[in-house]
Formats: structure tokens, C-alpha cells, sequence
């Protein structure tokens, strides 16, 4: 007998039919003899109709409250799964990540899981029930509700799974694995039977949302091993664990894109001394989190300034330039909103050289112009046109072999499929 977590994320949620076949594919895992956690995600896109509706009200609404709404999702999805076991035959009780003793620091939006007090969860366990757990949420000291950042029903998973000491944490996706690149933009994407915590890591920073960043970091924190495999079929999928010497050793684990950033540039600045750190202190005190930075080569003592940012930040950062510019007496600034960062990671660069010329021919033969470049030591990073994202990735990944014979397919089940494979299951 093994004690699984299971995290279905929203696509697999998203109407009655999928949860049923959720419900079903947890009854298949309490059969085969294992105590089974479940955490869900809300219903398809309703965090995002959330977020709608807020703005709708609010364009800046106060952290605490978006939180209070979004928390509502994950709380919709567990119950009905919860009524759809319990209509199975099978004992099962939701509960609020607060019930579920999840507890927070108070960063609203983004908060950090400071403990799990999995009490209540093991106490329905040994009573025989599937607990399902609400995603993304938590609660701080003040008892209020937090959540864990877009994605963060993977870190519920992750958490719940160290402290209840599972076997496996299940991670059920639209996709079937982790892929060398989203599959959706790269369709010669290979999936990868394993990636070990730090490519993994690297990949979920720098844009690879299939996991979140906070739940590999997680997991690369307390050894618990990741299963990201499909909702929608029994293939294995991949294992995102500890290196070991079996793995693949490519140069280039994966690709990731990320279009979510914007460049802000500075036009006309005096090149003295002080007046970056004028420039990015004002920026760091506005809570504006910069990326990459170019500093153009100056010509007759003026120069420019660019960083990327996120493009939630874009309004603090706007603020804060149009303060800073008369205080370094530099002229304009400008913002491209249309841009993508574009990265290649692997633990197998730090001891091949010739990666980032690599990187570089390929997106010049391909036409693809650089507006700025980054690296860390197992990551190379550019910034492109975000009409290229597309071509950039792909044709990277063609440069760095990692194509697949065969093009991408959607595991997802057709209305026809669902039907009858909700019939063989009753
Ligand atoms: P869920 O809602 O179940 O949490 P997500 O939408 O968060 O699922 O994550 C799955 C999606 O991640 C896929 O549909 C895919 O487009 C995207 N994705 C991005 N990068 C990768 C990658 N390297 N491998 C697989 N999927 C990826
Ligand atoms: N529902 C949340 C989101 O859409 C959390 C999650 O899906 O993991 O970001
Ligand atoms: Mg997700």
C-alpha cells in the first residue's frame, strides 16, 4: 500500500464530466489498495474570471481581499469533487487550505508555506476518507487567507506530500510531462522521462509553466520526488528528482519562454557615476522587480538605460522613471510591452563551452535580432520581438538537438472519448 498525493490543476477540473473522471481515476488508486490525498486546482480559467471580475471594480485591488476571492475557486473544486466520490461510494471531505494546516507568511498574493500541520489530513486518512485539498491557499498569523502565487496548487501538492510523508506526489496536467519546450509552441518538443530538481528550477523561473517555481524549490528543499505525468492518460510521465548518473546528460535539458515581461528604456541619461544606482535604487524601493539591465555605450557623455520587469510591475516602474528623470536629468524613456524572453538551461552547459555562440548563430541565421542577454551559470537567457517567441524557440531548439521525430499530440479526450471511458469506469 502506498500513500499518493494527486494535484489535478484547472483544465482537469473544468466541467462536471472531467471531475467526474478525477473522481474516478482517485477511486481507481483507493482499488489498487493506496491511501490517496487529493489537491485540486479551481475550475478551469475561474481564477482568471476572478481576476476579471476585480478589475472590473478595482484596477489596483487590495491584496488581501483578492485573496479572499481567488481563495474561492480551489474552494468550489474540492467540494464538488468531494460530492462526486461520495456519490462513488467512497468516504471524502474537503478542506481550506487553513484546514488543512497550511500556514503562511503574510505576503499577500505571493505568500511563502512557513509550516504544515497535517493533523487533520492524516486523522480523515486513518478514518478511511480522501481528503481533497483546496490549492493555492493558506492562512498567516493574522488568520487570514493567503495565496501561493499563480500555479501554487503545485507547492500545496508538493508541502502536503513532505508532511504527511507520501510515497509519491502526482502531479496531473493537460500535458503528460515535462517537455524540452511547451510543446504548444514547439510541437517537436520531447517529453523527458526525467529532469533533476536544479534544470528543473532554472526552467520554472524562467517561464516553463508546467510546474510552479515554489513547488520544485520545494520539493528540491525536501527531496520529494515529483511525478508530472497526464489527467488524461496512464502513461508515465516524468520524474523531477535528484540528479543521478543515469540520467540524460544533453548540454540543453530545455527550452522556456516567457512573454510576461516588459523593457522599459531610458533615453538621454548622463553618463556619470551614481546614476544606475540612483536609477535602481528608486526602482528596488518601488518594489519593481528588474531583470536584465542593458547599458548602451555612451556617445558625448549621454547614454540609455534598459531593464525588463514584470509586467504586473510595469505600472510601479512607470512611476517611478517618470519621478527619476529630472532628478538624473535624462531625457525621455520609452516601453515595449511586446517582447519574450527566450532561455536555454541545462546542468551540462557549466562544462561545455561554446553554448552561448551556439545560441546566438541560431537565432542570427534564423533573422532573430538580441535585445538583451542574461545568464546564471546552468541558463543563457535573450530578449526577442515577441512576434519571434515562437521562431526563437523553436529554432534553438532544432540548433541544440533536442528534436523529436515525431510532432506533439494532446492527450486530452475528446467529448466522445470522456463518454466512454466515464462508462467503462461505473
Ligand atoms: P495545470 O492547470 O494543470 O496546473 P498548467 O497549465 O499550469 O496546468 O501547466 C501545463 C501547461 O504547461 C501545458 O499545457 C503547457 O502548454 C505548458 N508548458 C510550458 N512549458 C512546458 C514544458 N516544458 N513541458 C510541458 N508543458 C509545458
Ligand atoms: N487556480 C490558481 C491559478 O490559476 C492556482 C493553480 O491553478 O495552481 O493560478
Ligand atoms: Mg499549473
Amino acid at each position: 500500500m502506498s500513500l499518493i498525493v494527486a494535484k489535478f490543476g484547472g483544465t482537469s477540473l473544468a466541467s462536471p464530466d472531467r471531475i467526474q473522471m478525477v473522481a474516478q481515476r482517485l477511486v481507481a488508486l483507493k482499488q489498487a489498495e493506496n491511501e490517496v490525498v487529493a489537491v485540486v486546482s479551481a475550475m478551469g480559467k475561474t481564477t482568471d474570471e476572478l481576476v476579471s471580475l476585480a478589475r472590473a471594480l478595482n484596477t489596483d485591488p487590495p491584496a488581501r481581499e483578492m485573496d479572499r476571492l481567488l481563495s474561492t475557486g480551489e474552494q468550489i473544486s474540492m467540494t464538488l469533487l468531494a460530492m462526486a466520490l461520495s456519490a462513488r461510494g467512497y468516504k471524502a471531505m474537503s478542506f481550506t487550505g487553513r484546514q488543512a494546516g497550511i500556514e503562511t507568511d503574510g505576503i499577500h498574493e505571493k505568500a511563502k508555506i512557513v509550516k504544515v500541520n497535517t493533523k487533520r489530513i492524516r486523522k480523515a486518512l486513518s478514518q478511511g476518507y480522501i481528503p481533497v485539498i483546496a490549492g493555492f491557499q493558506g492562512i498567516d498569523q493574522n488568520g487570514d487567507i493567503t495565496t501561493l502565487g499563480r500555479g501554487g496548487s503545485d507547492t500545496t501538492a508538493v508541502a502536503i506530500a513532505w508532511g504527511i510523508e507520501a510515497d509519491a506526489c502526482e502531479i496531473y496536467s493537460d500535458v503528460d510531462g515535462v517537455y524540452t519546450a511547451d510543446p504548444r509552441v514547439a510541437p517537436r518538443a520531447r517529453k523527458l522521462a526525467a529532469i533533476n530538481y536544479d534544470d528543473m528550477l532554472e526552467l520554472s523561473s524562467v517561464g516553463a509553466g508546467v510546474l510552479q517555481m515554489r513547488a520544485v524549490e520545494f520539493a528540491r528543499k525536501y527531496k520529494v520526488v515529483i511525478h508530472a505525468r497526464s489527467a488524461f492518460s496512464d502513461a508515465p510521465g516524468t520524474y523531477i528528482k535528484e540528479a543521478t548518473p543515469k540520467m540524460e546528460e544533453a548540454v540543453i535539458t530545455g527550452i522556456a519562454h516567457d512573454t510576461s515581461e516588459v523593457k522599459v528604456t531610458i533615453r538621454g541619461v548622463p553618463d556619470m557615476t551614481g546614476v544606475a544606482a540612483k536609477v535602481f535604487s528608486a526602482l528596488a524601493n518601488s518594489m519593481v522587480n528588474t531583470d536584465m539591465i542593458i547599458q548602451n555605450i555612451s556617445e558625448d557623455g549621454i547614454t540609455d538605460i534598459s531593464f525588463t520587469c514584470p509586467d504586473a510591475d510595469l505600472k510601479r516602474a512607470q512611476e517611478t522613471v517618470i519621478k527619476v528623470l529630472p532628478e538624473i536629468g535624462a531625457r525621455e524613456y520609452d516601453i515595449d510591452e511586446d517582447i519574450a524572453k527566450v532561455s536555454i538551461v541545462g546542468t551540462g552547459m557549466k562544462s561545455s563551452p561554446g553554448v552561448a555562440a551556439k545560441m546566438f548563430k541560431a537565432l542570427g541565421d534564423n533573422e532573430i535580432n538580441i535585445l538583451a542577454i542574461s545568464t546564471s551559470p546552468i541558463r543563457l537567457s535573450v530578449v526577442v520581438d515577441g512576434a519571434q517567441t515562437a521562431a526563437a524557440v523553436r529554432c534553438l531548439h532544432t540548433a541544440f538537438d533536442l528534436d523529436a521525430d515525431s510532432v506533439f499530440k494532446e492527450t486530452q479526450l475528446s467529448a466522445e472519448e470522456l463518454a466512454a471511458k466515464m462508462e467503462k469506469g461505473r
